[in-house]
């Protein structure tokens, strides 16, 4: 099929296609991507003029080992050769099973039985289920709301869009709509005595009608790219533990070494009942996500009287998605990730600095490979992402944050790029 001409792919675009948060068809600008390679994104242009940008979103935090990847592409290519689909009711294959095995593996030790979903939003609903059905089969049906800390973000479905940020967030619109859950105050970045008291009463107040806790560990991502303690988790896990609580960690955005812990969890030395895991899954290559839960969940769910987790969507345990996603972990897991997530930590940190000198710029932190200046101020996300793409990156601000989190394969000089273009997005955003 010929290429169509970047001026009729655009106003096909505009007519037809509602792309993420977007507005009404009509109104977006996007820019045309070719084809992706390393970290690089290839662009067309409407004079037919080469372009290129270095990705430092990672393709929202997935693309973790860079894009084309030869080690990836043979997964792929080898498993499409033998099915790229199949049910999953009543079926199983062994790129579901070796990956489950390899979840289990280096998930934080407990974490035993897996649930492969399609999407991030996915396996939180899952998550949610897992946890609602576990105490109605202990006897226990008035236990149904979910207590999570406001800033959070856990996916655009309906129970995930529950538990986002209720004040500012992406989901003020359904206030009212969605289900009723119990909010403490976004955690502070250090350790706080009374905020820990604060979050130890709130589960005890509210332990006979909630369900489960529910957080992204060390990091609030998509809610507004916060850095907590890790002593949080211990204080969570242990008033869970003395209240009846499940405790669920969302490490969909932090999982596969993005804080530089191969999980969030592990800053802490917790363990979770339930754990989502999803993006960087399978390298960014295909859409997969998974929940992980302890035996007891699991048992408890299976002795009540409907004795099934009642979910099963039509690509779950997706064949081709599972042979990639075992692919990536072994490819993370065979190189020294740390080293590579520690250098560009530091390049960041480095490039990042001069951001603290620019005119309305609140805050610089950097953790793993997640580098994040935040403003007084909204920003200009059209003025911002210009100025990157002049820089020659990718970027997407949101609300008042310019942001990156670059593939784990980015090199120095690239690393660089991005810190300076993330200074630019901030200067004229
Ligand atoms: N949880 C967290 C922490 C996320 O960052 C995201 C995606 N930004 C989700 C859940 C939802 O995942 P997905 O977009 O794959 O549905």
């Amino acid at each position: 099929m010929p290429d169509l001409p970047v001026p009729e792919l655009l106003a096909l675009d505009r007519q037809h296609v509602w792309h993420p948060y977007g507005p009404m068809p009509g109104l977006q600008e996007p820019l045309v991507v070719e084809s992706a390679s390393g970290v690089r994104l290839k662009l067309r242009t409407a004079d037919g003029a080469q372009d290129e940008v270095v990705d430092g979103m990672s393709s929202w935090w997935s693309a973790i080992h860079g894009y084309n990847h030869p080690v990836l592409n043979d997964a792929a290519h080898e498993q499409l050769a033998r099915m790229s689909h199949v049910m999953f009711g009543g079926l199983t294959h062994e790129p579901a099973v070796r990956l489950a095995k390899r979840l289990v593996d280096i998930s934080p030790e407990g974490l035993e039985h897996v649930f492969l979903a399609d999407s991030g939003s996915v396996s939180v609903e899952v998550a949610v289920k897992m946890c609602l059905q576990y105490w109605r089969s202990l006897g226990r049906p008035a236990k149904q709301r979910l207590l999570t800390w406001r800033g959070g973000y856990h996916g655009d479905t309906w129970q995930p869009m529950s538990v986002c940020d209720p004040e500012g967030g992406m989901h003020e619109l359904w206030q009212g709509v969605l289900p009723r859950q119990v909010f403490a105050d976004p955690p502070p970045a250090t350790y706080e005595e009374s905020y820990a008291d604060q979050l130890r009463e709130l589960i005890a107040r509210h332990a006979d009608e909630v369900a489960a806790v529910i957080v992204e560990p060390v990091v609030q991502g998509a809610g507004g790219m916060r850095f907590h303690s890790p002593a949080y988790l211990r204080v969570l896990r242990e008033a869970c533990d003395a209240h009846d609580v499940l405790l669920v960690f969302d490490e969909i955005a932090t999982g596969f070494g993005r804080t530089g812990a191969l999980f969030a969890a592990g800053h802490a030395g917790v363990t979770p009942d339930v754990m989502c895991v999803g993006k960087a899954l399978t390298g960014g290559y295909l859409t997969m996500a998974a929940t992980l839960c302890t035996a007891r969940v699991a048992e408890g769910i299976s002795r009540g009287e409907v004795p099934v987790l009642a979910h099963g969507p039509t690509f779950m345990g997706n064949p081709l998605a599972a042979a990639v996603a075992c692919a990536s972990i072994d490819l993370l897991l065979g190189q020294d990730w740390q080293t590579e997530v520690q250098r560009i930590e530091a390049g960041l940190r480095e490039g990042l600095a001069p951001a603290s000198e620019i005119e309305g710029v609140r805050d610089v932190r950097v953790l793993g490979a997640i580098g994040v200046v935040q403003l007084d101020r909204e920003v200009d996300v059209r003025a911002a992402t210009r100025a990157a793409v002049r820089e020659g990156v990718w970027l997407r601000p949101f609300r008042d944050l310019v942001y990156t989190m670059p593939p784990y394969v980015t090199g120095d000089a690239d690393v660089t790029r991005i810190a300076r273009a993330v200074c630019a997005a901030a200067r004229e955003g």
